[in-house]
């Protein structure tokens, strides 16, 4: 075997990352949506996450690498917040 067909676990992982970011519906919209000043509203991010078919992925990077700001997903960062709650 040689060394160019061994990958690691975090290459993989990295790859598949990669290619949900591609498909990710929010690329193809106003970013500034999912991250709104302190306040305001989520709800147009959240009406495009519901419609993206990597929803699922999304959710769950936000929530592995704690991310603390923005929608992803479909969650504000206040119901991810919930949601961990009740994980944990
Ligand atoms: S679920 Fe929402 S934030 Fe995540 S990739 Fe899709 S559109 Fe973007």
């Amino acid at each position: 075997m040689s060394e160019r067909t061994v990958i690691s676990l975090q290459e993989v992982a990295q790859q598949t990352e990669e290619r949900w970011r591609d498909r990710a519906l929010c690329c193809q919209t106003d970013p500034e949506a999912f991250f709104p000043e302190q306040g305001g509203s989520t709800r147009a991010a959240e009406r495009v996450c519901m419609r993206c078919e990597v929803r699922s992925e999304c959710l769950g990077y936000a929530l592995a690498h704690d991310e603390r700001f923005g929608v992803w997903g479909g969650l504000s960062e206040r119901a991810r917040r919930g949601l961990q709650r009740g994980i944990a």
